[in-house]
């Protein structure tokens, strides 16, 4: 049992008023680190002015520039000796920010994403393959201590290594795994190497998919082709790492975890509060880090909250699924497309397969998106027709949503390249 039910279903004033209490501790922790303390002074602040939560916008914002410029300990608010764990950010964007934990910090981040956990449905009689990096990236550890907390069975997988994972998933009866989504679409295809089928094969019920973002359909992709239920997993390092937001048994939206984290979601160019329903970038504060807090994140990430209570009772509202970063938007003849547009549409043609990349090319002055789709493997044993019909299906298809028309080339299945981090679905060719 890894239900926090007091905290997670308490009601809107009493988790405010636990909010403030909080968001006061960790601004006089902030300010003890060099960065913070500056910070402060430079805006004329104070820990003392933060009197009600709307006080939180008073704090300047803090961007991944900010940890990279105060990179490595610049934002430590305790001294070294308190530390017992570094990690990483994956490092998508350039430079890898750290974020560095105290026992306590670990502790509190272990009780989010056990309580994540045993929210989607993971009990103590499962048996849980971790098929994430361990090491610096969260993923992999931060969901090993979750699970083990919840009590079930951990296996410690590892990302890659496909045969061995189904191997495993076999002989140890895994009932529930971790895993991003497109490696999850690319697991399957080695399933029907191997002449399996893992609804009959193995005994997966239930998988946990984030780090990377993907589409309702990519989801229902995913949930078809291996009969289990897949619950969306939101989390960065600069939070921790999972265990941010994480989505219930209604699988509509993910509960983000109010009372270890004040969320506000800003317009990204004004930089002003948009409604609750609207879509901005999300901005976040830690209210339990001790370690190393971070006050009002920019994550660059795209999402909305979702107005209105969930049926499962948890009163911390809900964020839909990520659209995009605003640092993954390409811009082309002045359309902005974000990857995920494209890969809805993608997912939605019969016939296209597991895998995709987008290439940006320029010619001459033109900026031209070319993309080469992976294609069941029946359209290269059958007439060329077949093939050039689905080609152009796709051109009208994407033309008709993001307003530009790519040039697509279709190439088989599992010929494009594989990463067994978060998929690479954007090379940038335009600037050299
Ligand atoms: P990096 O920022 O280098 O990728 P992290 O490993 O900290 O490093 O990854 C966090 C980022 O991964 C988030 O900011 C978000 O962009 C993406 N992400 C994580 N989980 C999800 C998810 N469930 N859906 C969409 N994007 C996600
Ligand atoms: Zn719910």
């Amino acid at each position: 049992m890894y239900w926090e039910k007091e905290l997670e279903t308490m009601n809107r004033e009493q988790l405010a008023t636990l909010q403030l209490e909080r968001l006061q501790e960790t601004t006089r922790r902030a300010v003890q680190s060099y960065y913070y303390g500056k910070a402060f002074t430079d805006a004329g602040l104070h820990p003392k002015d933060i009197r009600t939560l709307d006080d939180i916008r008073r704090i300047p914002f803090t961007t991944k520039d900010d940890l990279r410029e105060n990179w490595p300990y610049g934002f430590l608010a305790v001294s070294k000796d308190e530390l017992i764990r570094m990690h990483s950010s994956s490092g998508t964007t350039g430079r890898a920010t750290v974020i560095f934990h105290t026992k306590k910090d670990v502790d509190a981040w272990t009780n989010l994403v056990a309580r994540s956990m045993y929210m989607a449905g993971l009990r103590k009689s499962d048996v849980f393959q971790n098929m994430m990096t361990y090491g610096l990236f969260t993923g992999g550890l931060g969901f090993h201590y979750g699970a083990e907390r919840v009590g079930a069975l951990t296996i410690p997988a590892g990302a890659g290594n496909s045969k061995r994972q189904i191997q495993l998933m076999r002989d140890f009866d895994t009932t529930a795994i971790h895993i991003i989504p497109s490696y999850a679409l690319h697991l399957y295809t080695v399933f029907e190497e191997l002449g399996l089928k893992p609804q009959k094969d193995t005994k997966v019920r239930m998988a946990f998919i984030g780090a990377e973002p993907h589409s309702e359909k990519m989801r229902k992709r995913i949930e078809e082709f291996y009969g289990f239920r897949a619950f969306n997993s939101y989390g960065l390092s600069e939070m921790n790492g999972p265990g941010v937001a994480f989505e219930c048994p209604e699988q509509n939206g993910m509960h983000i975890w109010e009372d270890n984290f004040i969320v506000e979601i800003i317009d990204p160019v004004t930089l002003q509060p948009v409604p609750d329903g609207r879509e901005g970038e999300l901005v976040m504060t830690t209210l339990l880090r001790e370690g190393m807090p971070v006050l009002r994140y920019r994550t660059k990430d795209l999402t909305r909250i979702l107005p209105g209570e969930c049926p499962c009772g948890r009163t911390h509202r809900r964020i839909e699924r990520i659209t995009g970063r605003t640092d993954d938007m390409m811009i082309l003849k002045g359309v902005n497309i974000f990857p995920i547009q494209i890969e809805k549409k993608l997912m939605e043609i019969p016939g296209v397969g597991r895998n995709f990349v987008i290439l940006l090319e320029r010619e001459g002055f033109n900026d031209l998106m070319h993309i080469k789709v992976e294609v069941e493997r029946e359209f290269f044993n059958g007439e060329l027709r077949h093939l050039e019909a689905l080609r152009r299906r796709i051109v009208e298809e994407l033309k008709s949503d993001i307003l530009i028309t790519p040039k697509v080339d279709l190439v088989e299945p599992d010929s494009l390249p594989k990463t067994e981090g978060k998929a690479v679905r954007v090379i940038d060719n335009r600037e050299k």
